[in-house]
């Protein structure tokens, strides 16, 4: 597929204008490009796909439609599921199940059992079973010692480990976060060699604790989500349980000093948590579900932000894959940066359909999704 005057995003931003070819063996021959961008395939290091064990919410097939449909051509699947991904026959399955996706899905392994802090799972295990990870997303009740061991073993086998930063001890108050995180930081400085990859970190405290942990020389990076770049609190007042998500939603302080630290480098990664419920799920604020359907409106949201393209290039295609040592290959996406539309949840390709961004206009949509050499979203893109 030709594609002409497009502009390229790679790690110094847009190109100039330009023809290229893309390899899409059903796509059509060639197309106009002008006013879109070509970027590598989006990757996002942290999805919930619900499957095994919650078809209402989500199965690989439809994460993996939602994905495509969002501009990710590679995606990082939890292992908060039923059964707990926590043994490598399990981990395997799913790698097996996955191949037939039309993204690229990658598996993180429990890194104690049944995600309970106490047994560390078996590392080398996961890690032969095709894990790029471990982590125990969805709960943080290990102790510093256990968390430490883990560390050690996944260095041993040459993987990260993925902290949910939350001293669940303290609900989900900032210093829940603030502590999870200090807690982390002190079994890193104790496993020499390891990787810590803090996810959807929420607090301006956390981002100078990164900062210092860098500034040690740490082997640590972190992550952010679109829904704590954007919104903050005060949407809760207007999306109810929709805006129930964990870590909470925080302040605009918080909002401003996360963008920074994504512009300065000290936030690597920009990842969705894409959290789908059933509506059942999401009734009533105490009772709420948490987390938010988010793969379809993630890349909306980034660019709303403003961000420096090189920036976006190396949050959401470069950063993401340097954790878990994937390369960004010939998988692409088509992006009209200047398209709005309005966010219709009823139209998602995800089963889920929580979102506090119902009825709202973004800007900035994924026009075509080609991985693995096939157009898997979005054909629609006038034929010249
Ligand atoms: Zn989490
Ligand atoms: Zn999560």
């Amino acid at each position: 597929m030709q594609v002409r005057t497009v502009r390229l995003l790679g790690p110094d931003g847009l190109s100039a204008p330009q023809e290229v070819h893309v390899p899409a063996a059903n796509g059509p021959d060639s197309i106009d490009g002008s006013g879109l961008i070509l970027s590598p395939g989006w990757a996002d290091l942290h999805t919930h796909l619900r499957d095994p064990g919650f078809p209402e919410k989500e199965t690989l097939e439809t994460g993996a439609r939602s994905a495509a449909a969002g501009g990710f051509t590679q995606i990082v699947a939890m292992a908060n599921t039923n059964p707990v991904t926590d043994r490598a026959e399990l981990l395997k399955k799913q790698v097996e199940r996955s191949r037939r996706a039309p993204i690229r899905i990658a598996f993180v392994g429990a890194l104690t059992f049944d995600l309970q802090g106490e047994r560390l799972t078996d590392a080398r295990a996961m890690k032969a079973a095709g894990a790029v990870a471990l982590s125990d997303d969805g709960r943080h009740a290990m102790n510093e010692e256990t968390l430490r061991d883990g560390l050690s073993r996944a260095a041993a086998t040459g993987l990260s480990v993925f902290v949910h930063a939350q001293d669940e001890r303290l609900g989900h108050t900032r210093e829940a976060e603030i502590n999870g995180i200090a807690m982390a930081i002190a079994a890193l400085e104790r496993a020499p060699g390891a990787h810590l990859h803090l996810q959807h970190v929420s607090t301006r405290e956390a981002v100078d604790m990164i900062a210092d942990a860098r500034r040690r020389e740490l082997s640590i990076t972190a992550e952010v989500t679109p829904h704590h770049l954007t919104l903050t609190e005060e949407e809760v007042q207007v999306a109810g349980p929709l805006a129930k998500v964990n870590p909470p939603l925080r302040t605009r302080a918080d909002c401003v000093a996360l963008r920074q630290a994504l512009i300065n480098g000290i936030i690597d990664v920009i990842a969705t948590d894409h959290a789908p419920h059933e509506a059942a799920a999401k009734r009533d604020w105490q009772n709420a579900a948490m987390g938010i359907c988010g793969l379809e409106t993630a890349l909306a949201l980034v660019i709303g932000l403003g961000l420096p393209w090189s920036v976006i290039y190396r949050a959401c295609v470069l950063g993401p894959r340097a954790i878990i040592g994937t390369t960004i290959g010939d998988d692409a996406i088509l992006i009209d940066p200047e398209q709005q539309w309005t966010v219709d949840p009823a139209a998602f390709h995800s089963l889920g359909r929580n979102t506090p961004l119902r009825g709202r206009t973004l800007t900035g949509a994924v026009r075509m999704t080609i991985c693995r050499g096939r157009v898997v979203h979005g054909s629609e893109v006038a034929v010249a």
